[in-house]
């Protein structure tokens, strides 16, 4: 056993993951009410104590609702690079109490028995990165919030063996819904949200370059321009048009908004 992952909230209304090793368990952004979190840690077994840091993929409120009381009140250390660091100044009340500690993109730091390595992706805010978690072989990668897969994100799925990647929404439910002009233009931009097609593409190329084992897990999915079923029946087709099928060696999950996930272990 050498890394676990469990998602206490995914989608566009909070993200949240637990990561790590038997040692080190990180949050990967909080999202959602400190007490909330708080809650579904307990469900585990666990307390905010029990937590080496929170790292953060960027400022926008679905990341980051729970880190200022989270911070306050345990002291969580919280990992972010320079940009986003910027944006929390204004952003959150108890900022200069908080303990930030700063990393580069594109390179790897170590957390007690962890390799984390932060690279960017495309999204709207001031500097977004996804995380490549790694301990011995075992690699997990979250990859969302990102409107495009560029060759970095690409390298960095393909190495995983649990992948955690956007379907946030269908292409056509988006351009028909209730969204104003400007926020469908935001969303189906380079710099974005993945649509479950671009999802399956990205795994598709993943696959092909790397037949290893993987579990995908399909993340931040939009509750305004997406189901469930259909995200995960869009990426099956899409692997599926190009002869790559489901088996024991490629599992994909959805991270359910709102709900907790079951716990994945490497
Ligand atoms: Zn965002
Ligand atoms: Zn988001």
């Amino acid at each position: 056993m050498t890394l676990r992952f469990c998602s206490l909230s995914s989608g566009s209304s909070g993200n949240c993951y637990l990561a790590g090793s038997d040692r080190t368990l990180v949050l990967v952004d909080a999202g959602i009410s400190a007490r909330q979190i708080t809650e579904r840690l307990k469900a585990l077994g666990l307390k905010p104590e029990d937590l080496s840091g929170i790292l953060i993929t960027h400022e926008h409120s679905d990341h980051i609702k729970g880190i200022d009381t989270l911070s306050k009140k345990y002291h969580l250390p919280l990992y972010m690079n320079s940009a986003t660091e910027e944006q929390l100044r204004t952003l959150c009340k108890y900022h200069s109490e908080m303990d930030i500690r700063l990393f580069e993109n594109s390179g790897t730091f170590r957390l007690r028995d962890l390799d984390v390595r932060a690279f960017s992706v495309s999204h709207d805010a001031a500097d977004t990165v996804g995380f490549a978690l790694q301990k011995d072989s075992a690699k997990i990668c979250t990859a969302t919030d990102t409107g495009c897969v560029t060759e970095e994100i690409m390298e960095e799925l393909t190495e995983a063996d649990l992948m955690i990647l956007e379907a946030n929404h269908d292409e056509e439910i988006l351009k028909m819904g209730r969204y104003p002009w400007f926020l469908k233009q935001r969303i189906l931009s380079d710099f974005g949200h993945l649509s479950n097609e671009a999802a399956g593409l990205a795994l598709a190329e993943a696959v092909a370059q790397d037949p290893r084992p993987r579990q995908v897990l399909l993340a931040h999915l939009s509750k305004e321009n997406n189901f469930p079923e259909m995200a995960w029946q869009t990426v099956v087709n899409v692997l599926e048009s190009r002869r790559i099928y489901l088996n024991d060696d490629l599992r994909i999950d959805l991270l359910k908004r709102d709900e907790m996930s079951g716990v994945y272990v490497l």
